[in-house]
Protein backbone atom coordinates (compact mmCIF):
# COMPACT_ATOMS: atom_id res chain seq x y z
CA UNK A 1 0.00 0.00 0.00
CA UNK A 2 1.02 3.40 0.38
CA UNK A 3 2.99 2.99 3.62
CA UNK A 4 5.58 0.61 2.34
CA UNK A 5 4.14 -2.40 4.30
CA UNK A 6 3.66 -1.15 7.53
CA UNK A 7 -0.59 -0.64 7.38
CA UNK A 8 -3.25 -1.61 5.64
CA UNK A 9 -5.25 1.04 4.99
CA UNK A 10 -8.14 -0.76 3.06
CA UNK A 11 -10.98 -0.88 5.98
CA UNK A 12 -13.02 2.11 7.26
CA UNK A 13 -11.47 5.33 8.12
CA UNK A 14 -12.13 7.44 11.75
CA UNK A 15 -14.21 10.48 10.63
CA UNK A 16 -13.06 12.60 7.75
CA UNK A 17 -9.37 11.65 8.23
CA UNK A 18 -6.88 11.74 5.37
CA UNK A 19 -5.19 8.99 4.14
CA UNK A 20 -1.83 10.52 3.21
CA UNK A 21 0.03 12.37 5.88
CA UNK A 22 1.14 15.60 3.77
CA UNK A 23 0.15 18.73 6.01
CA UNK A 24 -1.23 16.82 9.15
CA UNK A 25 -0.22 17.06 12.70
CA UNK A 26 -1.93 13.86 14.11
CA UNK A 27 -1.28 10.64 12.94
CA UNK A 28 -3.33 7.48 13.77
CA UNK A 29 -3.40 3.52 13.29
CA UNK A 30 -4.85 0.11 15.07
CA UNK A 31 -3.33 -2.24 16.19
CA UNK A 32 -5.83 -5.36 16.14
CA UNK A 33 -3.97 -7.28 19.04
CA UNK A 34 -5.75 -8.90 22.19
CA UNK A 35 -3.68 -12.25 22.43
CA UNK A 36 -2.88 -11.65 26.22
CA UNK A 37 -5.96 -10.50 27.48
CA UNK A 38 -6.25 -12.41 30.67
CA UNK A 39 -10.20 -12.03 31.35
CA UNK A 40 -12.08 -11.48 28.14
CA UNK A 41 -10.59 -11.18 24.60
CA UNK A 42 -11.92 -8.84 21.72
CA UNK A 43 -10.34 -5.68 22.08
CA UNK A 44 -8.99 -6.64 18.42
CA UNK A 45 -12.12 -5.58 17.22
CA UNK A 46 -11.53 -2.10 18.58
CA UNK A 47 -10.09 0.66 16.24
CA UNK A 48 -12.55 -0.64 13.63
CA UNK A 49 -15.34 0.06 15.98
CA UNK A 50 -14.19 3.07 16.79
CA UNK A 51 -14.08 4.33 13.36
CA UNK A 52 -17.17 2.46 12.34
CA UNK A 53 -19.51 4.98 14.74
CA UNK A 54 -16.65 8.10 14.88
CA UNK A 55 -19.28 8.62 11.41
CA UNK A 56 -21.99 9.77 13.45
CA UNK A 57 -20.38 12.14 15.78
CA UNK A 58 -20.43 15.60 15.45
CA UNK A 59 -16.57 17.26 14.45
CA UNK A 60 -17.48 20.35 16.45
CA UNK A 61 -16.94 19.36 20.47
CA UNK A 62 -17.97 22.10 22.82
CA UNK A 63 -16.22 21.40 26.11
CA UNK A 64 -12.73 21.97 23.78
CA UNK A 65 -14.69 24.58 21.61
CA UNK A 66 -12.85 23.20 18.73
CA UNK A 67 -13.65 21.80 15.25
CA UNK A 68 -12.36 18.42 13.50
CA UNK A 69 -12.71 20.03 10.53
CA UNK A 70 -9.70 23.11 11.49
CA UNK A 71 -7.65 20.27 11.97
CA UNK A 72 -5.80 18.43 9.00
CA UNK A 73 -5.22 14.36 10.70
CA UNK A 74 -4.76 11.09 9.46
CA UNK A 75 -5.67 7.67 9.56
CA UNK A 76 -3.07 5.21 8.09
CA UNK A 77 -5.14 2.42 8.85
CA UNK A 78 -4.44 -1.07 10.76
CA UNK A 79 -0.81 -2.10 11.71
CA UNK A 80 0.20 -5.68 9.59
CA UNK A 81 1.25 -7.69 12.31
CA UNK A 82 3.19 -11.09 11.08
CA UNK A 83 2.68 -12.70 14.29
CA UNK A 84 0.51 -13.16 17.58
CA UNK A 85 4.03 -13.24 19.59
CA UNK A 86 4.06 -10.40 21.98
CA UNK A 87 7.50 -9.24 21.42
CA UNK A 88 7.13 -9.24 17.80
CA UNK A 89 3.83 -7.04 18.30
CA UNK A 90 5.02 -4.39 20.13
CA UNK A 91 8.29 -4.32 17.76
CA UNK A 92 6.10 -3.72 14.80
CA UNK A 93 3.87 -1.16 16.88
CA UNK A 94 7.41 0.75 17.79
CA UNK A 95 8.15 0.54 13.95
CA UNK A 96 4.76 2.09 13.03
CA UNK A 97 5.22 4.57 16.26
CA UNK A 98 8.59 5.67 14.44
CA UNK A 99 6.66 6.15 11.20
CA UNK A 100 4.47 8.71 12.22
CA UNK A 101 7.24 10.56 14.48
CA UNK A 102 9.61 10.96 11.07
CA UNK A 103 6.63 12.34 9.25
CA UNK A 104 6.06 14.94 12.18
CA UNK A 105 3.24 13.16 13.25
CA UNK A 106 1.94 13.13 16.71
CA UNK A 107 1.33 9.41 17.38
CA UNK A 108 -2.57 8.48 18.12
CA UNK A 109 -2.68 4.86 18.76
CA UNK A 110 -5.90 2.82 18.92
CA UNK A 111 -5.88 -0.73 21.08
CA UNK A 112 -6.02 -3.54 21.10
CA UNK A 113 -4.87 -4.21 24.45
CA UNK A 114 -3.05 -2.01 26.88
CA UNK A 115 0.25 -4.00 25.93
CA UNK A 116 1.02 -2.58 22.92
CA UNK A 117 1.99 1.41 25.22
CA UNK A 118 5.39 -0.17 25.47
CA UNK A 119 6.44 -0.44 21.77
CA UNK A 120 4.88 3.60 21.46
CA UNK A 121 6.87 4.64 24.63
CA UNK A 122 10.17 2.70 22.99
CA UNK A 123 9.54 5.20 19.71
CA UNK A 124 8.98 8.32 21.61
CA UNK A 125 11.31 8.33 24.00
CA UNK A 126 14.18 8.76 21.13
CA UNK A 127 12.43 11.71 20.50
CA UNK A 128 11.68 13.40 23.66
CA UNK A 129 14.47 11.94 25.77
CA UNK A 130 12.30 13.90 28.92
CA UNK A 131 9.07 12.37 28.19
CA UNK A 132 6.35 11.90 31.23
CA UNK A 133 3.75 9.04 31.21
CA UNK A 134 -0.01 9.92 32.44
CA UNK A 135 -2.27 6.78 32.50
CA UNK A 136 -5.72 6.25 32.78
CA UNK A 137 -6.85 3.50 33.98
CA UNK A 138 -8.99 1.37 36.63
CA UNK A 139 -5.65 -1.04 36.28
CA UNK A 140 -2.31 0.26 37.80
CA UNK A 141 -0.73 -2.36 35.43
CA UNK A 142 2.58 -2.59 37.29
CA UNK A 143 2.89 -6.50 37.63
CA UNK A 144 6.24 -8.00 36.76
CA UNK A 145 5.15 -10.98 35.03
CA UNK A 146 1.27 -12.03 34.46
CA UNK A 147 0.63 -15.51 33.30
CA UNK A 148 3.92 -16.07 32.61
CA UNK A 149 4.07 -12.91 30.28
CA UNK A 150 6.35 -9.96 30.45
CA UNK A 151 4.37 -8.55 28.15
CA UNK A 152 0.67 -9.40 29.41
CA UNK A 153 -1.19 -6.24 29.07
CA UNK A 154 -1.04 -6.37 33.56
CA UNK A 155 2.24 -5.64 33.42
CA UNK A 156 2.70 -2.82 30.83
CA UNK A 157 3.26 -0.10 33.08
CA UNK A 158 5.86 -1.86 34.51
CA UNK A 159 7.46 -2.34 30.98
CA UNK A 160 7.19 1.47 30.58
CA UNK A 161 9.00 2.68 33.91
CA UNK A 162 11.92 0.26 32.40
CA UNK A 163 12.32 2.01 29.05
CA UNK A 164 11.86 5.50 31.24
CA UNK A 165 14.06 4.61 34.03
CA UNK A 166 14.07 7.54 36.62
CA UNK A 167 11.16 9.57 34.48
CA UNK A 168 8.17 10.62 36.21
CA UNK A 169 4.90 8.53 35.70
CA UNK A 170 1.60 9.04 37.26
CA UNK A 171 -1.11 6.90 37.32
CA UNK A 172 -4.90 8.88 37.50
CA UNK A 173 -7.51 7.09 39.25
CA UNK A 174 -6.36 3.93 39.40
CA UNK A 175 -8.98 1.62 41.89
CA UNK A 176 -7.66 -1.90 41.15
CA UNK A 177 -4.31 -3.88 41.78
CA UNK A 178 -2.71 -6.08 44.14
CA UNK A 179 -1.06 -4.63 47.69
CA UNK A 180 2.54 -4.34 46.19
CA UNK A 181 1.07 -1.90 43.40
CA UNK A 182 -0.88 -0.03 45.60
CA UNK A 183 1.90 0.49 47.94
CA UNK A 184 4.53 1.59 45.09
CA UNK A 185 2.30 3.80 43.81
CA UNK A 186 1.58 5.61 46.94
CA UNK A 187 5.18 5.68 47.90
CA UNK A 188 6.42 6.91 44.76
CA UNK A 189 3.60 9.06 44.49
CA UNK A 190 2.66 8.16 40.82
CA UNK A 191 -0.84 7.57 41.81
CA UNK A 192 -3.43 10.76 41.79
CA UNK A 193 -6.05 10.35 43.87
CA UNK A 194 -8.90 11.23 41.44
CA UNK A 195 -12.22 10.39 42.49
CA UNK A 196 -15.38 10.71 40.03
CA UNK A 197 -17.09 14.07 40.21
CA UNK A 198 -13.60 15.95 41.59
CA UNK A 199 -12.71 19.10 40.13
CA UNK A 200 -8.85 19.58 38.21
CA UNK A 201 -7.42 20.92 41.30
CA UNK A 202 -5.46 18.03 42.06
CA UNK A 203 -4.27 17.47 38.75
CA UNK A 204 -2.95 20.51 38.06
CA UNK A 205 -1.36 21.13 41.12
CA UNK A 206 0.33 17.63 40.27
CA UNK A 207 1.30 18.52 37.20
CA UNK A 208 2.14 22.40 37.21
CA UNK A 209 6.09 21.71 37.47
CA UNK A 210 5.83 20.08 34.50
CA UNK A 211 4.51 21.90 32.50
CA UNK A 212 6.73 22.52 29.29
CA UNK A 213 7.73 19.11 29.09
CA UNK A 214 6.44 16.43 26.67
CA UNK A 215 3.67 14.49 28.20
CA UNK A 216 2.85 10.70 26.99
CA UNK A 217 -1.17 9.91 27.94
CA UNK A 218 -2.17 6.43 27.64
CA UNK A 219 -5.77 6.21 27.81
CA UNK A 220 -7.28 2.37 28.98
CA UNK A 221 -10.94 2.69 28.08
CA UNK A 222 -12.06 0.79 31.92
CA UNK A 223 -10.50 3.65 33.35
CA UNK A 224 -14.35 4.77 32.82
CA UNK A 225 -17.17 3.22 34.90
CA UNK A 226 -19.11 0.11 33.64
CA UNK A 227 -22.84 1.25 33.46
CA UNK A 228 -20.91 3.70 30.66
CA UNK A 229 -18.31 1.34 29.16
CA UNK A 230 -19.33 -2.30 29.55
CA UNK A 231 -17.10 -3.06 26.05
CA UNK A 232 -14.15 -4.17 27.68
CA UNK A 233 -12.39 -7.08 29.05
CA UNK A 234 -12.29 -6.23 32.79
CA UNK A 235 -14.37 -3.90 33.76
CA UNK A 236 -14.16 -2.40 37.26
CA UNK A 237 -17.09 -0.62 39.45
CA UNK A 238 -16.42 2.57 40.68
CA UNK A 239 -15.10 4.05 37.62
CA UNK A 240 -15.14 7.31 35.86
CA UNK A 241 -17.79 9.09 33.05
CA UNK A 242 -17.96 11.66 30.78
CA UNK A 243 -18.32 14.76 32.17
CA UNK A 244 -14.57 13.66 35.08
CA UNK A 245 -12.78 12.91 31.09
CA UNK A 246 -13.91 16.32 30.30
CA UNK A 247 -12.10 17.83 33.60
CA UNK A 248 -8.86 15.81 32.77
CA UNK A 249 -8.52 16.96 28.74
CA UNK A 250 -9.49 20.32 29.48
CA UNK A 251 -6.54 20.58 32.34
CA UNK A 252 -4.58 18.42 30.09
CA UNK A 253 -5.26 20.59 26.73
CA UNK A 254 -2.99 23.52 28.43
CA UNK A 255 0.04 20.88 28.20
CA UNK A 256 2.62 19.64 25.86
CA UNK A 257 0.73 16.33 25.14
CA UNK A 258 3.32 14.04 22.32
CA UNK A 259 1.23 11.41 21.79
CA UNK A 260 -1.69 9.17 23.29
CA UNK A 261 -3.08 5.95 22.89
CA UNK A 262 -6.77 4.63 23.47
CA UNK A 263 -6.86 0.91 24.65
CA UNK A 264 -8.70 -2.15 25.46
CA UNK A 265 -12.25 -0.81 23.90
CA UNK A 266 -13.75 -4.59 23.23
CA UNK A 267 -16.83 -3.67 21.18
CA UNK A 268 -18.64 -6.95 21.19
CA UNK A 269 -19.15 -7.09 24.82
CA UNK A 270 -21.56 -3.92 24.57
CA UNK A 271 -24.51 -4.82 22.64
CA UNK A 272 -25.89 -1.59 22.74
CA UNK A 273 -22.48 0.31 21.34
CA UNK A 274 -22.13 3.37 23.90
CA UNK A 275 -19.01 2.00 24.81
CA UNK A 276 -17.81 2.69 21.21
CA UNK A 277 -19.07 5.89 20.97
CA UNK A 278 -17.41 6.63 23.97
CA UNK A 279 -14.13 6.03 22.93
CA UNK A 280 -14.84 7.89 19.65
CA UNK A 281 -15.32 10.89 21.21
CA UNK A 282 -12.46 10.29 23.45
CA UNK A 283 -10.32 10.11 20.25
CA UNK A 284 -12.11 13.24 19.14
CA UNK A 285 -10.88 15.04 22.26
CA UNK A 286 -7.32 13.46 21.97
CA UNK A 287 -7.11 14.83 18.30
CA UNK A 288 -7.60 18.09 19.53
CA UNK A 289 -5.58 18.03 22.54
CA UNK A 290 -2.67 16.52 20.23
CA UNK A 291 -3.25 19.27 17.29
CA UNK A 292 -1.36 22.35 18.70
CA UNK A 293 -2.39 24.54 15.89
CA UNK A 294 -5.00 26.68 18.10
CA UNK A 295 -4.60 26.45 22.11
CA UNK A 296 -7.01 28.57 23.92
CA UNK A 297 -7.40 29.72 27.37
CA UNK A 298 -10.51 27.69 28.53
CA UNK A 299 -10.37 27.55 32.27
MN1 LIG B 1 -7.41 -1.59 32.85
MN1 LIG C 1 -4.51 -1.18 31.40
Amino acid sequence: MIFSNLFNDEGSIYMEANRQVNGCSVGIFGVNYDHTTSYRPGARFGPNAIRNVSQSLETFCPELNRDLLDIQYCDLGTLNLDSIDSESVIKKVYKGSKFLLKNNLKPLIFGGEHSITTGIIKALIERYPNIILLQLDAHADLRNTYQGNRNSHACTMRRCIEILKDKTIFQLGIRSGTKEEFKEMNQKKQLIDFKCGDNNNLLKKTLEPYKYQPIYLTIDIDWFDPSLVSGTGTPEPGGFFWNDFNTVIKTLNFYNIVGADLVELSPNIDLSGISNIVAAKVARSLIMTLDKSDKKELI
